[in-house]
């Protein structure tokens, strides 16, 4: 914010000069607006129709554009990345340097909105890398350095990078570690490979139990690869492996709900045979979908919270069966979340009020009050079912559509008919372009380091 404001203070005159100038609100926001991709909600009125959904933006100065548009740093080799963070004296709970590989990633599973708002992938060059990574190093301490990108597995020349970023790191007793790993055998024997990469317990997300389902939310995994993946960390060493699942995916059915189920058993049976009739420890982690904006399934609702708990249970009492360990994200929480992610301004009040009434650290169960919430919501004359359960339609005004992230909606359009459809979509790193728009809209391109592999 701070370079933002230094921007805006620098356009309107000499360099340096009038930072120190004391600028009002209103002044301030003035400027600020001149600055492409800033967004002041006061200088745009929102008009509501009368089932209460937005029927238009305005736009309350003439200078304005009628909606924002995000910016895009096109070469990350050039962009800032910060080395030399503020390190707490107090244990933090991602206690590692962060090393960001790339930005963007199409792999285009059609519930994710960071792999919809960051396209298109930017990968940065091996040596930009080596260098903030030894920076990161020397000027934190840290003893663990992590790679950070959407799906950083995917980086096109990690045949290069690993082996010297190891090296390096090796040098200096830093570990690699990875936050999430592509379900398949490939990714499992790189992490294996990793200086301080095995530990006791590896995480893959299959996110659902069907094959169908698998190509409606475009996944691209197969059952194949879990259980080749599942092998191949019994084979390097893992005694426990996590895997995370989504309930209530639009099209959801029962069958796909006791696809879990057996996708847990042949996962167990395949770690059980490659560790020679040993037993390897499972544990399960559901999440109830959220939709989001900006993505393929902005359109579709959140299943009523009573159905999430049926099939939550359901699911529970099915994999508990099987030996292995059941989690699941609370409920109340998924739908706040869902009521959120697909809210309009109004619901500033409902934050505001929630504060008020003294809510505060939500995503810890023990601080979370549901009941303060349903009076916010009451308090500010809304209803969280409207925003979180509702199935909005392709004609309607949403209420993010005043951000402009590049994305045509057509193309979200077409990826959410193809969802219905069960059909996939390619990543368009490995082939052709899927047309979402993006490139064409900023004038740029994805930049591989390699060519596809
Ligand atoms: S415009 Fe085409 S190449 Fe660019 S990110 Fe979208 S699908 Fe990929």
């Amino acid at each position: 914010m701070l370079s933002v404001i230094r921007q805006a203070k620098e356009s309107a005159g000499a360099p340096g000069a009038r930072l120190r100038a004391r600028w009002s609100r209103r002044r301030l926001l003035e400027k600020l607006a001149g600055i492409p991709g800033v967004y002041i909600p006061s200088f745009y009125s929102v008009e509501y129709n009368k089932n209460g959904g937005v029927q238009s933006f305005t736009a309350l100065r003439p200078e304005l554009q009628s909606c924002v548009r995000r910016r895009l740093a096109p070469d990350l080799n050039d962009a800032f990345f910060p080395t030399a963070p503020v390190v707490p004296l107090a244990e933090a709970v991602h206690e590692r340097g962060m090393l960001e590989v790339f930005r963007g990633c199409t792999r285009g599973c059609r519930f994710c909105q960071a792999g919809m708002i960051y396209r298109p992938v930017r990968e940065r060059d091996p040596r930009t890398l080596l260098r903030q990574a030894r920076e990161i190093i020397d000027k934190t301490g840290y003893e663990d350095i992590s790679l950070v990108s959407l799906s950083s597995l995917d980086y096109s020349d990690l045949d290069g990078l690993l082996p010297a970023l190891g090296d390096q790191c090796t040098l200096s007793r830093t570990g690699i570690s990875l936050p999430s790993l592509r379900v398949d055998s490939f990714s499992v024997g790189v992490a294996q490979k990793l200086p301080g990469g095995r530990r006791t317990s590896l995480t893959l997300a299959p996110e659902a139990g069907t094959q169908r389902l698998r190509d409606v939310i475009n996944k691209g995994v197969t059952e194949a690869d879990l259980l080749e993946a599942v092998a191949a960390a019994v084979a390097a060493g893992w005694s426990a492996i996590k895997l995370y699942f989504m309930v209530g995916l639009p099209t959801e059915t029962q069958a796909d709900l006791e696809g879990i189920g057996d996708l847990v058993r042949k996962a167990q049976r395949a770690g059980r045979s490659a560790r020679g009739g040993k037993k390897l420890r499972f544990s399960i982690s559901a999440s109830s979908f959220v939709p989001k904006a900006h993505t393929p399934f902005q359109w579709e609702g959140q299943l009523p919270r009573q159905q999430l708990t049926e099939s939550h249970a359901f699911l529970r009492d099915l994999v508990k069966s099987s030996g292995a360990d059941y989690h699941w994200h609370d409920i109340k929480t998924s739908f706040l979340e869902a009521s959120l992610a697909r809210g309009d301004r109004r619901l500033a009040e409902v934050l505001f009020e929630a504060w008020r009434r003294g809510c505060r650290f939500d995503g810890w169960t023990e601080h979370f009050n549901f009941d303060l919430w349903q009076d916010s919501f009451r308090a500010a004359g809304l209803d969280p079912e409207f925003y979180a359960g509702r199935r909005l339609s392709y004609d309607e005004v949403l209420p993010w559509d005043l951000i402009d992230v590049g994305i045509d909606r057509e193309f979200l359009v077409r990826e959410h008919r193809r969802a219905l459809a069960g059909v996939a979509t390619a990543d368009c790193r490995l082939g052709s372009c899927e047309g979402c728009g993006v490139c064409p809209s900023f004038g740029v391109e994805p930049r591989l380091v390699k060519a596809s592999r």
